[in-house]
C-alpha cells in the first residue's frame, strides 16, 4: 500500500498538492505546523481541509521553538518587505523552517511507514527562500534516508511550475473553485482572494488571472512539463 504525506498549511499550493496526492496514493496523512505564524487562521483551514477532502489523518504539530528562536515579519508584527532588489532574502524568511519541517515529517514518514513526502515548495517563481529550491530538497532527501536508513522520497509537484499552471492543476482535478475560495495564502490571513495588496496575494492573483486569461494553453503547458 502507498502512503504519502503531505506538508500542509492550508494554502493553495500544499492544497493543489493534497488533492493531487489523493489521486495518486492509497492512503494519505497530513501535518500542520503551528510556529506562531501571523496568519494563524490557517491551522483552523488546514484541518477543516484535510477533513473534507479525505486525507486519513491530520497532525498539527507545536513548532514554537521557531518561533523563540526566528524574527521574521512571517511570525512578528513587523511590516512585511519586498525582495526589492531580486537577491536579496526577503524579511518573511524563517531561518531553518523548511529543514525543521521535514525533519519533523521524515520522523513521522518513518514512524507509520510513508514512503513519500508531498510538499508544495516551487522555485520557478522563486520568493527568495533558499529552502524553497530543489538543490536543498535533494540534500534534504539524502540527509533523511542516510539518518534513518529508510527508502524516502520527497515530492515537489509545484517545483517547476509558475503560479498560473498551478492554477491548471488544482483545475485538472476539477479544483479550481475550491482552491480560489478555500484556501488561505494570504500574510494578512484572509481566506480567499485575500486582502489583495500582501506580497503572496499578488502572486497568487496575477497567476489567476493569467490562468483564466489563457486557461487552455496553460493546461497543454501543464501537460507537457508533467509528462517530461
Ligand atoms: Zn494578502
Amino acid at each position: 500500500m502507498s502512503k504519502a504525506i503531505v506538508v500542509f498549511s492550508g494554502g493553495q499550493d500544499s492544497t493543489t498538492c493534497l488533492i493531487q496526492a489523493l489521486t495518486q496514493y492509497d492512503e494519505v496523512h497530513c501535518v500542520t505546523f503551528d510556529y506562531g505564524q501571523r496568519h494563524r487562521q490557517e491551522i483552523e483551514i488546514a484541518k477543516e481541509l484535510s477533513s473534507k477532502l479525505g486525507a486519513k489523518s491530520h497532525q498539527v504539530l507545536d513548532v514554537g521553538i521557531l518561533n523563540d528562536l526566528t524574527v521574521s515579519a512571517l511570525t512578528r508584527d513587523i511590516p512585511i518587505e519586498e525582495n526589492k532588489d531580486g537577491n536579496a532574502i526577503p524579511n518573511t524568511f524563517v531561518p531553518g523552517r523548511n529543514i525543521l519541517f521535514l525533519t519533523l515529517a521524515g520522523i513521522y514518514a518513518y514512524q507509520i511507514n510513508a514512503d513519500v513526502i508531498i510538499t508544495g515548495v516551487c522555485e520557478t517563481d522563486f520568493s527568495g527562500y533558499p529552502d524553497c529550491r530543489n538543490e536543498f530538497i535533494k540534500s534534504m532527501q539524502t540527509a533523511l534516508m542516510q539518518g534513518m536508513d529508510k527508502q524516502l522520497t520527497i515530492s515537489t509537484p509545484l517545483m517547476w511550475l509558475d503560479k498560473a499552471e498551478t492554477w491548471a492543476l488544482a483545475d485538472k482535478y476539477n479544483s479550481l473553485e475550491l482552491v480560489r475560495h478555500q484556501t488561505l495564502t494570504c500574510y494578512n490571513g484572509l481566506k480567499g482572494d485575500g486582502c489583495g495588496t500582501c506580497p503572496a496575494c499578488i502572486l497568487r492573483q496575477r497567476g489567476l488571472d493569467e490562468y483564466l486569461a489563457n486557461s487552455t494553453m496553460i493546461q497543454a503547458q501543464l501537460t507537457a512539463k508533467c509528462t517530461k
